[in-house]
């Protein structure tokens, strides 16, 4: 047990606003479950619109200072913040185990990604220049410059609570625009926690703000005049219906959405590497992730061998708590997904997949929360619904491939576009994957294709809706607008 002492106190949840913690208006709310344990762990709050129009309204006014604070202020407070995330590192993952479920190790990782998202916009005062040249005509010198915008708002997701919000923060501010989180309502917690450290750092008075809430909450903010732009990583049904609100309200936005996303096994790879890494991407989080790799692309030669090696990590698999050392594969976030996860697994096995190895019986000494072990089924076709839908469970589908061509086929047959990843020695293969691919992060032998943070996070098809995406660069274009500024200035 990593800290048993670990349980949260009962939190009751407020907005953090103009530099102050606020109790919220709206009557709604929801109780956040430990999902390993079933124990309360707080109340959030669903903001109403009272709640967001005093936000809103104070974070236009700190733009006005801060859109023209000099830049070297502006990420002072982000320096100090990094530090505070490196100092509470631990209790920040203790906090998102308790909420979420997953392993310590993997939000120790999951914090670490959201720091790197800090350090890269501490590099702002170079990243925001623009271009300029002189003489671009006769006595013309002609520039353009980076203008912040107003106030972002960002949407986020259950399933990375401590590092989505940092994919878009971080940035926002230190492009000098001032910026609004609404976390997910089933894991608020390490928001709450985000922001004390934020508190602490020290960033001006409605700069960074944080409203918690539900649908209500998050259209109020798209319908909000107030807002400049809006950032979202969800499911791709909330995805489509966000970009179109944020679109038709005049907004800048980025939707980033669910995901299916394939691992290719070829004839010419060590498959022990492979089956590992697989198995891994399949069911880290729970399988939560919009990264996870939940089909494996087999070609016929190795199909029995990488069926034989997967089902061995799967045995090996420990189902738990994830504050607990030796667990591998945490529960899931509620009991309804479990439920859901249950029934999309019962539907595979109707439509004729094979199952190679059962962990739904899983029994946990101890707690009794929504556990489920891994399943690995053989035999899945491209029409099945496991093959083409998006899961979100500990689940692994295996899908023998004649050829390389249909193996690229059943890369490309969903509608979504997140994430793909190649195992093979072959650099013809390889090559021909990373132009044939349809999916915005591709990986060659790799297991989990996360990008780091100097490097924005992909996503094509249904799996995103706008055209700049998270992280890095596309941060930059997406909280600026670029002014041509022409000077001609003729000899007297
Ligand atoms: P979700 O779509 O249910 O909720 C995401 C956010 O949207 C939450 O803050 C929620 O309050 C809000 N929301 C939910 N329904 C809404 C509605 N009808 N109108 C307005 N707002 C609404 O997603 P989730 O279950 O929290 O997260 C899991 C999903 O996120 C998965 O599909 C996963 O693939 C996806 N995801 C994608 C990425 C990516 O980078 N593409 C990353 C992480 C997660």
């Amino acid at each position: 047990m990593v800290a048993p002492e670990a349980q949260s106190q009962q939190e009751e949840l407020r907005n953090y606003v103009d530099g102050e913690w606020v109790d919220v208006n709206g009557d709604d709310g929801q109780t956040v479950l430990n999902p390993a344990t079933g124990d309360s762990l707080g109340t959030v709050p669903f903001s109403d619109s009272d709640d967001v129009n005093a936000t809103v309204e104070r974070a236009q006014e700190a733009f006005e200072d801060w859109q023209s604070a000099p830049v070297e202020q502006r990420i002072q407070p982000l320096f100090r913040f990094k530090t505070l995330l490196e100092d509470h590192h631990e209790e920040l993952a203790e906090q998102l185990v308790e909420e979420h479920g997953k392993t310590f190790g993997e939000a120790m990782g999951e914090i670490r990604r959201g720091i790197e998202n800090v350090e890269v916009a501490c590099g702002i005062p170079s990243m925001m220049q623009a271009g300029n040249l002189n003489h671009a005509a006769p006595q013309i010198d002609e520039s353009a410059n980076r203008e912040s915008l107003g106030v972002f708002t960002a949407i986020t997701p259950f399933n990375f609570p401590g590092m989505i919000p940092l994919w878009f923060l971080p940035y926002a501010v230190a492009t000098g625009n001032s910026f609004i989180l609404k976390p997910s309502e089933q894991a608020p917690l390490t928001a709450q926690y985000l922001f004390e450290l934020i508190d602490e750092a020290g960033f001006p008075d409605g700069v960074v703000n944080l409203v918690h809430g539900s649908v209500a909450t998050v259209n109020t903010l798209l319908e909000h005049p107030g807002i400049t732009g809006a950032s979202f990583v969800g499911s791709t049904p909330v995805a489509e219906q966000i970009y179109e609100t944020a679109a038709e309200n005049g907004k800048r936005v980025q939707a980033q959405g669910g995901a299916k996303n394939h691992a290719v096994v070829t004839e010419s790879t060590d498959i022990e590497y492979a089956a590992e890494k697989v198995f891994s991407a399949a069911c880290a989080c729970s399988g939560e992730r919009c990264l996870a790799l939940d089909i494996a692309v087999v070609e016929e030669g190795v199909y029995d061998e990488f069926a034989e090696a997967v089902v061995e990590q799967a045995k090996n698999a420990t189902v738990g708590y994830g504050l607990d050392d030796e667990t591998t594969i945490g529960p899931l976030i509620t009991a309804e997904h479990e439920q859901n996860v249950r029934n999309v697994m019962q539907t595979g096995i109707e439509e004729g997949a094979e199952v190679l190895h059962d962990g739904r019986d899983v029994d946990v000494d101890g707690y009794d929360g929504n556990f489920l072990g891994p399943v690995v089924f053989g035999d899945v076709t491209t029409d099945m619904v496991i093959q083409q839908e998006e899961i979100f469970g500990p689940v692994l589908g295996l899908v023998p491939v004649s050829d390389f061509d249909e193996a690229i086929e059943t890369v490309n047959s969903t509608r979504f576009g997140n994430a793909a990843s190649l195992f093979t020695d072959s650099g013809h293969k390889a090559n021909r994957f990373k132009h044939e691919a349809e999916a915005g992060n591709l990986g060659v032998n790799v297991g989990t294709v996360a990008p780091m943070a100097f490097f924005h996070f992909g996503g094509r098809k249904a799996s995103f809706f706008g055209d700049l995406h998270a992280q890095a660069e596309d941060m930059i274009e997406f909280y600026t607008d670029k002014t041509i500024y022409i000077e001609r200035w003729p000899d007297q």
